[in-house]
């Protein structure tokens, strides 16, 4: 099947008008089609009547959405073309080296968790994560140490392992440090958490975001808890397999009132660059309809990874634009992408 990307970076000096299109805003589909209008980087008018083109470039008709947004990456398993290819402007990068981590990377907007904070000897410090993906902490003077050497290197949140499949793990007081240290600093905190025993710890230190589905299916009691301490869940249900009790939980954190933002998880087996659109399709049922699938992927996802995820008159002209979206899969098909500044 085709698939014809177009990666334009627009500069002051270009103007692009897509006329007679369906517009989804981060939220919803306005009505009707519009005339957008993009200049300087920016989007400066979303009208119901014809503007007329004064621009080199022109898409006529199909569907525009704001640069679609991947909450949980490791990018380095990857490249920031690849997944910009795919209709991705902005990322969450949940786990890497603190030299990749805080780097540019360029088209995308990027922001970083760096290292995952893990006790020592803990995940993912003895598999895939050896080499500077995890930050061993023994105390909670150390754990305060690393939260703010990670946010003076200008890390975006903070990410902890609770993995206890695979080493040990940091005891609550250490949890607890991380997330009030993190907080301090204004910083968020995910956790890496799959079974219902690690959601329970990251809930009681307070932590804000799941990192993941967890894979092992949540009381009910824990869910309804995630639900009114308003913790985002990151969905990555295919990275883990996307079995029955992942798609339940993520149905059930949805329906208790928990933000679900889109995250494939990049740097897993199976997980290409780019939209994923069997993710898309999970959050479809999950979420129970598109256009909540559309906002987890991007202005919830937004929300956490700094960009806005939205289009409104005055955003960054991070678009994607495709002839038709009639189903999830279309997400692959025709992509063109634009960033207004990288
Ligand atoms: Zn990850």
């Amino acid at each position: 099947m085709p698939l014809v990307t177009r990666v334009v970076e627009v500069t002051t000096s270009s103007e692009l008008v897509f006329e007679g299109v369906r517009v989804f805003d981060g939220e919803h589909f306005l009505d009707g089609e519009r005339w957008v209008l993009v200049a300087g980087g920016r989007v400066t008018a979303i009208e119901h009547a014809a503007i007329v083109p004064t621009a080199a470039e022109t898409r006529s008709g199909g569907v525009l959405l704001p640069g679609l947004v991947d909450a949980h990456v490791h990018l380095s398993f990857s490249t920031a073309h690849a997944v910009f290819r795919g209709g991705i402007t902005s990322v969450l990068d949940l786990g890497e080296p603190l030299a990749y981590a805080f780097a540019d990377h360029a088209p995308l907007r990027f922001q970083a968790a760096g290292p995952f904070i893990t006790a020592p000897g803990g995940y993912p410090t003895r598999s895939w994560g050896a080499n500077g993906y995890g930050l061993e902490v023994a105390s909670a003077a150390d754990a305060r140490e690393a939260v703010a050497m990670l946010a003076d290197r200008g890390a975006a949140m903070i990410k902890v392992a609770i993995e206890p499949g695979q080493g040990p793990v940091l005891d609550a007081a250490t949890l607890d440090a991380v997330v009030s240290a993190a907080h301090a600093r204004s910083l968020k905190v995910a956790a890496h958490a799959l079974g219902a025993a690690p959601v329970r710890a990251a809930l009681e230190a307070g932590v804000d975001v799941l990192a993941h589905t967890p894979v092992e299916r949540l009381p009910d009691a824990l869910v309804k808890e995630a639900g009114a301490r308003g913790v985002t869940v990151i969905s990555t249900v295919r990275a883990f397999g996307g079995n029955a009790s992942t798609r339940a939980n993520l149905a059930a954190l949805a329906a208790a009132g928990c933000p679900v933002a889109y995250g494939t998880d990049l740097g897993n087996d199976g997980i290409a660059p780019g939209i994923d659109t069997a993710e898309i399709e999970i959050l479809e049922e999950a979420l129970v309809g598109r256009e909540r699938a559309l906002a987890a992927a991007t202005s919830v996802a937004g929300a956490l990874a700094g960009s806005s995820g939205r289009m409104s008159v005055g955003s960054p002209a991070d678009l994607v634009w495709y002839p038709r979206l009639d189903s999830p899969g279309d997400l692959r098909r025709d992509i063109q992408v634009w960033t207004g500044r990288p």
